[in-house]
């Protein structure tokens, strides 16, 4: 495989190569479990997720280790935790629970390791206190800092100038601070927050301390590939990599760094105060996981991504095309043969999944009209190629029919109720948006004596 990743330290593509192709090493920052994860969070664990399932079978399953952690020790879950006046880990383990079901109705993989911030605290501790003995950290006033004096190249990732470093973080500095773009590395607890022993003092690790604890502890420095949403460049990776440089002594922290645009709601940032935030676990009960999980890589994963009602529907139809081309093909049996070249190749190619799109409909048209000698192969290649990335699992007849989604039916079937709750009350109006809505989701109501049957639009 030649698979050229777009890398952020040097701002180009690069050869892929492995430290070891043995052991290939994949870290990506992972959820804080307070609240139930919207479509935007969901963007990186899909477009890694993809990569994951490339690097395996590129280098052999047992040859990739994919870490992303958890941070289950936080402000907001303090918070969440107070005012519904529960232990931290009630929150934590009720979140946590509903983050790996919705991940896995994305066809997420589980990563290889999943640490937790609590789970790691003798290595957060130990890691700091090398930092200390290393005089890239101090203590001051129950903290400790990070001394970003200490690292050289603090800024080399972000590209930024330290005076600007320091103009951006000067807004409320806190005075026990030497240098103002210094960064927290354990801090006091306040009363009734958890709390946990260490050398220097009792408290709770900052945030960014705790990736670098993780990394060492389940791929160890340097690891191959970094990964997370390109908001988390400056200030988390830049720290990231400070401490975990200043730490091992490593000329090394990550080899590649690789950071996916933004998920935008339309041309909106999605944000609570804007009221436009739109959950991945309200979404996975209302579409089919492919058709979300299509959506999500359906643009270049570094390019912005524009979010609208449509977007879960578009990407439905796409599937219907291909699900479509298998159906008219349900008495070819498919050959065993991997994918294309040229979808090999686009996905090989940082990720290109626009393109890698294009040849499977390209395959997927072919699969139509070639001579049926050819349909074999190209039924193969079809499935292979859509199986890699994480599509075309579904029996193509159950597809249409829904039964691959339970809970697209139960949408289905509760909106055919209130439509014929609105009729029953002469609400002509509210009944044909519902019956426009329905359509919309690509689902033909027959009415009948008996009451509304429906059924999946045939493929076109
Ligand atoms: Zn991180």
């Amino acid at each position: 495989m030649t698979l050229a990743l777009y890398d952020t330290m040097t701002r180009r593509k690069r050869l892929f190569e492995p430290r070891d192709p043995a052991r290939v090493t994949l870290y990506v920052c992972g959820p804080t479990v307070y609240n139930y994860a919207h479509i935007g969070n969901a963007r990186p664990v899909v477009v890694f997720d993809l990569l994951f399932r490339l690097l395996r079978r590129a280098y052999g399953e047992d040859h990739v280790l994919y870490a992303a952690n958890v941070t289950d020790v936080d402000d907001k879950i303090n918070q969440k935790a107070a005012d519904e006046g529960v232990p931290i880990d009630v929150i934590t383990r009720r979140y946590l629970d509903a983050y790996h079901a919705d991940m896995s109705v994305l066809g997420a993989l589980r990563p290889t390791f999943e640490p937790r911030a609590t789970e790691t605290m003798a290595e957060i501790i130990d890691m700091i206190g090398r930092l200390v003995r290393n005089n890239a950290a101090y203590q001051a006033d129950g903290h400790v800092l990070f001394n970003t004096e200490a690292y050289s190249d603090y800024g080399k990732l972000s590209r930024r100038p330290m005076d600007e470093m320091i103009a951006g973080a000067r807004v409320d500095v806190a005075p026990y601070k030497q240098n103002p773009a210094d960064f927290v590395l354990w801090k006091p607890s306040k009363p009734g927050e958890p709390v946990w022993d260490s050398p220097f003092g009792p408290g709770r690790p900052g945030w960014h301390i705790e990736c670098s604890a993780m990394i060492e502890k389940t791929l160890g420095i340097p690891i191959d590939i970094h990964g997370g949403g390109n908001d988390l460049i400056f200030p988390h990776h830049e720290n990231e990599m400070a401490q975990g440089i200043c730490a091992t002594h490593d000329q090394e922290y990550a080899r590649y760094w690789m950071h996916n645009g933004f998920l935008n709601m339309g041309s909106e940032k999605m944000s609570k105060s804007l009221g436009n935030v739109v959950l991945a676990h309200d979404l996975v009960s209302k579409y089919p996981g492919e058709a979300l999980r299509w959506a999500l890589l359906a643009s270049h994963y570094r390019q912005p991504l524009a979010w609208t009602e449509q977007t879960p529907l578009n990407a439905k139809s796409a599937l219907d095309r291909l699900y479509g081309a298998l159906l008219r093909a349900a008495d070819v049996e498919a050959e065993t043969t991997p994918p294309g070249a040229a979808f090999m190749a686009a996905l090989e190619d940082d990720l290109n999944t626009p393109r890698a799109y294009a040849e499977l409909f390209a395959v997927a048209q072919r699969l139509e009209t070639a001579p049926p000698a050819e349909r074999r192969r190209l039924k193969g290649e079809l499935l292979a190629a859509g199986q890699l990335l994480g599509f075309l699992k579904a029996d193509p007849e159950a597809w249409f029919q829904g039964a691959v989604d339970q809970a697209f039916k139960a949408r289905i079937e509760g909106m055919i109720d209130a439509r014929a709750r609105a009729r029953a009350a002469r609400d002509w109006a509210t009944a044909d948006r519902i019956r426009d809505e329905i359509a919309a989701l690509g689902v033909e109501v027959l009415d009948g004596p008996d009451g509304a049957t429906w059924r999946i639009k045939e493929p076109t």
